[in-house]
């Protein structure tokens, strides 16, 4: 049975570039029904907060990226761990170093000089004196001196790495906390754990865990090692764009759908299809489509999704998730047009869940006219006689439909002999404040008599007032 992992380390935000290992991780279980593990490998206590597991718990909630075990927390596993590394001392396949930082300083210099990698020299690997715990040390790893690591990795290919390249990795601490290579590799084996896909800034890892796994006697996983995602103009992802919370896309009015099929993207294709709805990423996600090459993240791109998955998904689905945006707004859609009948008449030229709500906030909220050149344009004596004219005709409508309102509209132009286009934009402004709104009569129709007639006096009052 297949079983995957995202392993987050809890010392910052859930981003771009986790939330597509989560991604893949959880496909690729998903579409060979297995089972996706969450695990917090939070043993950073510096680093690790609350508040970055409980981000990065409800990022994955919010994109519906659903995990079937866990989460687990390494934290709570310490013991276990230490009480491995005592085991694995005994047995000799790890060794206490006393080296201490001075002369591990030394060497590092020395090294550098010489133009060598800088790497432990394996001094206390044959050390026969215990000192207990007089002494502070760290415990290594007893790496094989001689042979090869290779392993095949479903992106990049067969990968070797010599066992000469690798020093004695330090798996547990001076301070008794065992290291991030280390649990990682009791987990994983623990967890019984199948496919490891992470970014290709763990490589150099996997030797060294490959060696510990195979010290334990313990299965090797298979790696798919992703690329880096880049920045549309070929630099490396940017500070910006690499730590910003993906919480802020939620607040930024995306839609997960959106926000899943553009990261699947960055780093995976199926020819050269662009639109994955979740379920068909479920059914055609495999580890053959992940690329070599970096991919870029374009925020282009992505208000193009989601403005595709704005206007494809179901009406009553965007109300849902527009309801944490009214509310940040303040705007109370009980008194007012069926909200998702105004969608349907506006989302055709929003790109973003925020903007739905700036373009429909004129049919919940009042608002004031403010003197400006714009306001002067629309609001002005020559006009007034539009609206004058106009509140008699509304008075007087008998069936209070669109092509009602349409037709009295045009009469009224013909009647006034004004061009129709400053009708429209003289009435639009007076009940919209905005130059923006939907056509007149179907503004007007979801506005409602009531609330037309309000604005259009309060519309002719402000201009009598300003002159
Ligand atoms: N905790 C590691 C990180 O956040 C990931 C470890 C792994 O996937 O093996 O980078
Ligand atoms: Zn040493």
């Amino acid at each position: 049975m297949v079983k995957t992992r995202f392993a987050p380390s809890p010392t910052g935000k859930l981003h771009i570039g986790s939330v597509r290992t989560a991604l893949y991780s959880w496909l690729f279980a998903e579409r060979n029904k297995g089972v996706f593990v969450l695990r917090f490998e939070d043993t950073d206590f510096e680093r690790s907060s609350e508040s970055s597991v409980e981000g990065i718990l409800n990022g994955l909630r919010w994109l519906g990226l659903k995990w079937n075990e866990g989460p687990y927390f390494q934290s709570k596993r310490l013991q276990y761990y230490i009480d491995i590394i005592d085991s694995m001392i005994q047995s000799g396949q790890a060794y206490k170093c006393y080296c201490s930082s001075i002369r591990l300083g030394k060497l590092r210099k020395s090294q550098i000089l010489k133009g060598e990698k800088p790497r432990y020299d394996g001094k206390c690997r044959d050390n026969t004196i215990d000192y207990c715990n007089d002494i502070s040390y760290v415990v290594r790893f007893r790496n094989p001196k001689k042979g090869k690591v290779i392993f095949h990795d479903s992106v990049r290919g067969e990968i070797i790495f010599s066992n000469k390249e690798l020093d004695d990795l330090i798996i547990l601490r001076s301070n008794g906390i065992p290291t991030y290579n280390f649990c990682v590799v009791i987990d994983d084996r623990d967890m019984k754990i199948t496919h490891v896909i992470r970014g290709e800034d763990h490589i150099n890892n996997t030797p060294r865990q490959i060696n510990i796994l195979k010290s334990l006697g313990a299965d090797i996983p298979i790696y798919a090692h992703v690329s880096m995602i880049k920045e549309n103009n070929g630099k490396k992802l940017s500070k910006r764009n690499n730590v910003i919370d993906i919480m802020e896309y939620y607040r930024e009015g995306y839609l997960p759908e959106a926000i899943l099929n553009c990261i699947l993207r960055l780093g995976w294709s199926y020819g050269n299809k662009e639109i994955f709805s979740v379920d068909e990423m479920k059914k055609l996600f495999t580890l053959k489509g992940l690329s070599k090459s970096s991919s870029c993240f374009n925020i282009k791109k992505l208000l193009w999704l989601n403005h595709y998955y704005i206007n494809k998904l179901p009406v009553e689905y965007i109300a849902k998730c527009l309801k944490y945006h009214f509310q940040i707004e303040k705007i109370d859609i009980s008194e007012g047009p069926v909200l998702t009948e105004i969608i349907k008449i506006i989302c055709n030229r929003c790109n973003t869940l925020k903007e739905i709500v700036h373009l429909s906030r004129f049919f919940y909220q009042e608002f004031d006219f403010v003197n400006n050149e714009v306001t002067r344009t629309h609001l002005n004596i020559k006009n007034i006689i539009i609206l004058k004219e106009i509140i008699n005709i509304i008075k007087n409508v008998s069936i209070w439909n669109v092509d009602n309102l349409s037709k009295l509209v045009k009469l009224l132009s013909i009647k006034l002999d004004i061009c129709l286009s400053r009708i429209f934009m003289t009435i639009r402004f007076a009940i919209t404040g905005s130059l923006i709104s939907p056509s007149i009569d179907t503004t007007m129709y979801f506005l409602g008599k009531n609330r037309v007639l309000f604005r259009i006096k309060k519309a002719i009052n402000y201009i009598e007032k300003i002159n």
